[in-house]
Parts: C-alpha cells; sequence; structure tokens
C-alpha cells in the first residue's frame, strides 16, 4: 500500500465517496456532498481546504473531551504496540478488567456484571436478549414483550429498531422482521416544569393488562435523543421505576447518547434517584475514539440468565471487549473521574441557556430547550438538512440539524467564546431559514 492512502496531505476524493460510500441515512441514488475532514484537534475539525470548525456535535455524543486528546491517544497507541486485538473467549486481558471495574465503581450498586459489545444497537439487543433469557430463567418464558415509549430512539438494528418511536419509518419498512413491541405515550412533563401524575395513567394501564407477558420495560432516561431531543421530568421515570417493582419486569436504561455527564449528571438516571437492572453504555465511553459499548446487570438478572435453559448467555462477538477499546474507555474515564466535566457542563448549560433563551421570539421557533451540555431550537416544520449543513460550515461550525431540530452537544472542553459561535451560528440559521411545511415523518439524525 502506498504511504499516500494514509497520509493527511493527499486529498480525498469527494466524487469516488459520492459514487461508492454509503454514509448514514444516505441514498447512493441521490448522494448529498459531504465535507472532507482531515483532522480534528479539541474542539476543531480541519476541512481539507484548509477551513476550521468549531463542532458542536462531539460527533453524535462521543467525543466528550474533545478530539485528539494526548491522554487518549497516548493510551490507544501503548495498546496497539502491545495487543490490539485478542479473541475473547477462553481468553480475558487487563484492559478489560480494569475498565469493567471501573464501570462497576462509577454506576448504580446493583449493577455488577458487565458485557462489552461492540456498538450502542447491539449494546440494547444484548439487553432485550438478556431480559428474555432472565424470565426463561424465572420459569417465566411468556415474558418476552418489551414496553416502552413513543419518541424513543435506540439503534438500527432488527431489535432496536423495534422499540424505536413507531411513528418513525423503520417498523413499517421492514415488515415482519420488526417485532410488534408495547408502547405507551411519549412522556410529557418537561424536565423543569411540573409534574402531571395523570400522564402515567395510560403506561400503568398497560403494565396491568400486559404484566405476563412484559420482559422489560426500556426507555431513554430523561432525555429523548434522536426521537425529538425532549427532556422529560425526573418523577416520570421515578414513577416507572416503581410500576416495574410492582409489576415484576425489568427496568432497561439507554444511556447510550446522556452516559458520562451529558446531562449534567454523571448517569441520567442519578436525576431520578433510581437504579437500573439493565443499562446500555455507549458512544462517550471511549471518549468517542474508537466503537465500544456496554451493558451492564445485576447479579439477579445474570442469575437468572444462568439458571435460563441454555445455561449461558446467548451472545458473543468477534471483537467483544476489543482492548484497543477498552484502553481508549479507561483513558476517557479516568479524566471523567478527576471531575472536570461537571464544572463544564454547568457553565456549558449556563450559557446556553443564556445565549439561546431569546431566540423563542423568532417566527420559526417554537421551543428552545437546554440540559447539561445540550442545547435545542426546535422549529415549526422540517429543515433541509443539507441546505443548513452549508449554511453552518460558512458561518466555521459543525452542526448537523435533523427534522426541525437545529441543536448542539458540544465537548464538554468548549470555551466560552467557541460555545457563542455555535450559539450565534444556531439563531443565524434559525433567524434567516424558510421553511417547507412539510413534516417528514422519518427520523434521520444522520
Ligand atoms: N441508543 C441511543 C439512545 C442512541 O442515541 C443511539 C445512537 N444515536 C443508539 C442507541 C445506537 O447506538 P449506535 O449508533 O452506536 O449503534
Amino acid at each position: 500500500m502506498s504511504n499516500d492512502i494514509l497520509s493527511t496531505t493527499s486529498s480525498i476524493d469527494l466524487q469516488f465517496d459520492k459514487e461508492h460510500l454509503w454514509h448514514p441515512y444516505t441514498s447512493m441514488a441521490n448522494a448529498l456532498p459531504a465535507f472532507g475532514v482531515i483532522a480534528a484537534d479539541g474542539v476543531e475539525l480541519e476541512l481539507q481546504n484548509g477551513t476550521k470548525l468549531i463542532d458542536g456535535t462531539s460527533s453524535w455524543w462521543a467525543c466528550v473531551h474533545g478530539y485528539s486528546h494526548p491522554k487518549i491517544v497516548a493510551a490507544m497507541q501503548q495498546q496497539t504496540a502491545q495487543l490490539s486485538h485478542v479473541m475473547f473467549g477462553g481468553i480475558t486481558h487487563r484492559p478489560a478488567v480494569e475498565l469493567a471495574r471501573m464501570l462497576i465503581e462509577m454506576t448504580s450498586p446493583r449493577l455488577t456484571k458487565v458485557f462489552l459489545a461492540d456498538s450502542g444497537s447491539i449494546a440494547v439487543e444484548v439487553a432485550m436478549k438478556m431480559a428474555l433469557q432472565y424470565w426463561q430463567g424465572r420459569a417465566k418464558p411468556n415474558k418476552q414483550k418489551i414496553l416502552t415509549v413513543k419518541n424513543g430512539y435506540h439503534g438500527d438494528t432488527f431489535a432496536a429498531m423495534s422499540v424505536c418511536d413507531p411513528e418513525g419509518g423503520m417498523h413499517t419498512m421492514f415488515g415482519e422482521l420488526v417485532t410488534k413491541q408495547l408502547f405507551a405515550p411519549a412522556p410529557q412533563s418537561r424536565f423543569d416544569d411540573n409534574f402531571n401524575p395523570e400522564e402515567l395513567n395510560e403506561i400503568a394501564t398497560l403494565f396491568e393488562d400486559n404484566h405476563q407477558q412484559i420482559a422489560a420495560l426500556l426507555l431513554e432516561p430523561i432525555m429523548q435523543g434522536a426521537g425529538g431531543m425532549r427532556f422529560y421530568h425526573p418523577e416520570y421515570l421515578a414513577a416507572l421505576r416503581k410500576l416495574c417493582d410492582k409489576y415484576d419486569v425489568l427496568l432497561i436504561l439507554d444511556e447510550i447518547a446522556t452516559g458520562f455527564g451529558r446531562t449534567g449528571k454523571l448517569f441520567a438516571y442519578e436525576h431520578s434517584n433510581i437504579e437500573a437492572d439493565i443499562l446500555c453504555l455507549g458512544k462517550a465511553l471511549t471518549g468517542g475514539y474508537i466503537s465500544l459499548a456496554a451493558t451492564m446487570c445485576s447479579d439477579e438478572v445474570a442469575q437468572g440468565v444462568s439458571d435460563s435453559p441454555a445455561g449461558v448467555f446467548m451472545h458473543g462477538p468477534t471483537f467483544m471487549a476489543n482492548p484497543l477499546a477498552c484502553s481508549a474507555a479507561i483513558a476517557s474515564l479516568e479524566l471523567i473521574r478527576e471531575n472536570r466535566w461537571q464544572e463544564q457542563v454547568s457553565s456549558i448549560e449556563a450559557q446556553l441557556k443564556r445565549e439561546l433563551a431569546d431566540a423563542i421570539d423568532y417566527p420559526n421557533v417554537k421551543d428552545v430547550r437546554v440540559l447539561g451540555a445540550v442545547g435545542v431550537l426546535e422549529m415549526s416544520a422540517t429543515l433541509n438538512t443539507a441546505e443548513l449543513q452549508q449554511q453552518f460550515v460558512d458561518l466555521g461550525v459543525w452542526i448537523r440539524p435533523f427534522s426541525n431540530l437545529i441543536y448542539i452537544m458540544p465537548p464538554y472542553c468548549v470555551t466560552p467564546s467557541q460555545l457563542s459561535k455555535l450559539t450565534h451560528a444556531m439563531k443565524t440559521v434559525a433567524r434567516q431559514v424558510s421553511l417547507p411545511n412539510d413534516a417528514s415523518p422519518f427520523i434521520s439524525h444522520g
């Protein structure tokens, strides 16, 4: 292979990319141009024409410490040289053991067992499989349904799609292959508003009527991400924990987007003071440097799985607990443990609230929401992502709207002036955009 292919100075063949490479949620027949990135450092992405963009996305919630962080880079370089991959069947290694130890220490006491999966969607699949095997081990094999709430997003594999919002298109596009699950209305009370207990009526009835079939309740704690970027009331989640206990249903929390500080708590479930039986983590787990996810569960769940007729948990991917990914995660969690994130996220939250508040007066803006290091402008109609993408690049930032949302979740190390540039760009685009009247039903965070 010529060194040229790895060189950061040779240009990226954007035409070849357009003709041959799938990007998330795109059409090959009608491909949109992609921006060629050659490097990233701190909070900045560098395009191949030399333009530097302030990143408002953390590469989809993942790069919480920014790019090219020396500590994570060094950990990965050292690990690559020593042991970049080895099968996990019958073999273990220090990065997996130390990572599991850290995760157990950082999460709530009930979570003591760790399955290291390859991506967020797989962590969700693993959680659902654990729940079903658990009930087989507890002699309740009819408990096979997952109860969830509307507006959720949990990934693109088949089981994960089955619990995504039913209006999101995935349920109709793939017909019988997407299992039918039980859907309650989406949470209604806002995070910082009064809680209306009546919103629990319908989900309580679903529990009451179907608990003999329900293996688990699965949802995103506090923040529904790709299903609409909404922040709901902590009491809602606390009440769901009680319903799970009352009806003998496991609680699976999908913290893939919210985990590791994003909402102002280390884990979003801490806003509600509850524990999950099964917890899914991903994205920021490695600081966004390489794909890795984790599904954690309680002793009780693990014991139930072992008591199931299979006697073992039926999942074991090739790249399970990849040492390189585990070592990136250890370095990232060490940075989290230094605890600067808390101060960083709370000052991002305060600045976002200050700088986005007046956007509520813009004619096209329907709602302004901020929680932790997440800022959202909800527009009154669906946006044209490709068109707006160029406008954001022209304003010197990387922000990728989807559906009717202009939103940011920057790396925690963003400076106040970088953050101001991001909020300024959000408001400029929100003020200028002319909106079509359509309302695409499909979730697409791509
Ligand atoms: N759950 C949530 C809450 C997510 O936000 C995502 C990704 N956006 C996933 C699951 C799926 O993760 P992945 O894309 O790594 O498969």
